[in-house]
């Protein structure tokens, strides 16, 4: 073996612990005191799941606090804000920007990530010039996959196209959109659609991101999906419109998503930060996050992703998935300890089949994109917020975290 890692707790079946073998990157053997040879690490008995997938981060525009305002705090500030910030984006300064958070991204135990970059005539393609090259230089580390995406309209924005083929054409495995803010939302989807088709690329859009229900467009992708035979392939991002609705009507919108294949990324800490912003005298203010974990109950597949790290949409960020786990779990009320589990999933396994990733799991075969945690369940490490003491990729190690360590006087 290449390494083992003795005393592990693999999530699954953390009620016993095991040992787990690694040779050529991938899961080679996984049972109690393995009889092999390699280079060895004592996890203690330390939960050990699936490396943290994060569906849906901004790397072009993370890290800009510097050079915007956020004093309304609403999204037209945070887009008008970022498209500004943007005009000035030159490659090298969103790969430093980028790889900045990447790397918070990496220490925090994320192994695959897709990352959402805006094309667009004011910015070109100076952000993606900026991520592309971070796909070599960080795969020792983290897959990381390109949706490139209009943030200031398709349809109304003329010469953006041009610029998504171009992205698609140069390697971009999805495409995205923010169909709220085009002139003419319906017709952006069935653009996107049709240039997902002919580029054999999946979807995952910004949808339906504002305080009331009205003029929802959830209908018109999960239309679109069956049409097309892209269940699976489809994913939303925010649908906060959904937060107001009654039950009946949230659990319409759930068979929806799930009979087409549709899933949803819950972005918790943009959607409190964005949302409520109509509460102009009370603090009683609305929340705006999806119950993610209800929808689980009817089928659909569902994410928790970071969204902005340090940018008007989101002031906040430290990339920890266990972090947007915890905040989600606060937020929406969840306290059953099978809906606490499903937290975790939905920063690891979930995700990670929202992005097709054949050989990411617990198993014999797979890839060793492994993290360890400093705890003996995922419900309790959503709970306690545990920290990541150890990150692997393909069976190397590419993290490591020492516990806090209390000094008692004598
Ligand atoms: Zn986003």
């Amino acid at each position: 073996m290449d390494l083992i890692l003795r005393n592990a707790r693999p999530i699954g079946a953390e009620q016993e612990v095991t040992d787990i073998g690694i040779a050529g990157g991938k899961i080679a053997a996984i049972g109690a005191k393995l009889s092999a040879e390699g280079e060895t690490i004592d996890l203690g008995g330390r939960l050990v799941s699936p490396g943290f997938v994060e569906t849906h981060i901004h790397l072009d525009k993370s890290c800009i606090l510097d050079r915007v305002k956020s004093e309304k705090g609403d999204l037209d500030e945070a887009i008008a804000e970022a498209a500004k910030a943007k005009r000035g984006f030159t490659p090298d300064d969103v790969h430093a920007r980028a790889s900045r958070t990447l790397e918070k991204a990496i220490l925090q135990g994320t192994t695959h990530m897709r990352t959402h970059l805006e094309v667009d005539p004011g910015v070109g393609l100076r952000s993606l010039e900026g991520v592309l090259p971070l796909l070599k230089e960080y795969a020792w580390a983290i897959d990381l996959q390109i949706c490139v995406f209009p943030q200031e309209g398709l349809l109304n924005n003329p010469g953006t196209d041009e610029l998504l083929v171009e992205g698609l054409k140069r390697g971009c495995r999805a495409i995205g959109g923010a169909p709220y803010v085009d002139s003419n939302p319906n017709g952006q989807i069935d653009r996107i659609f049709e240039l997902a088709r002919e580029y054999d690329v999946d979807i995952d859009f910004h949808l339906d991101f504002g305080p009331t229900a009205e003029g929802m467009t959830l209908d018109h992708v999960c239309k679109r999906t069956q049409e097309f035979h892209y269940g699976g392939r489809v994913a939303i991002g925010h649908v906060t419109k959904a937060t107001s609705l009654a039950p009946p009507a949230l659990d319409a919108v759930a068979k929806r998503l799930a009979e087409s294949g549709v899933a949803l990324t819950v972005l918790p800490s943009t959607d409190l930060y964005l949302m409520g912003r109509n509460h102009t005298h009370d603090f009683n203010v609305t929340r705006g996050v999806v119950p993610a974990h209800k929808l689980l109950h009817h089928g659909v597949n569902c994410s928790l992703s970071s969204n902005n790290i340090l940018n008007p949409f989101t002031p906040f960020g430290d990339c920890s998935q266990m972090r947007m786990a915890n905040l989600y779990a606060n937020v929406c009320h969840v306290g059953k300890q099978a809906d606490m589990r499903e937290c975790f999933a939905m920063v690891t396994r979930r995700p990670a089949q929202m992005m097709r990733l054949a050989d990411y799991g617990l198993a014999i075969g797979k890839s060793a994109d492994l993290v360890v945690l400093d705890s003996l369940s995922p419900e309790m490490a959503v709970a306690e917020l545990t920290p990541v003491l150890y990150a692997f990729k393909r069976g190397r190690k590419t993290v490591s975290r020492q516990p806090a360590t209390l000094h008692r006087p004598h």
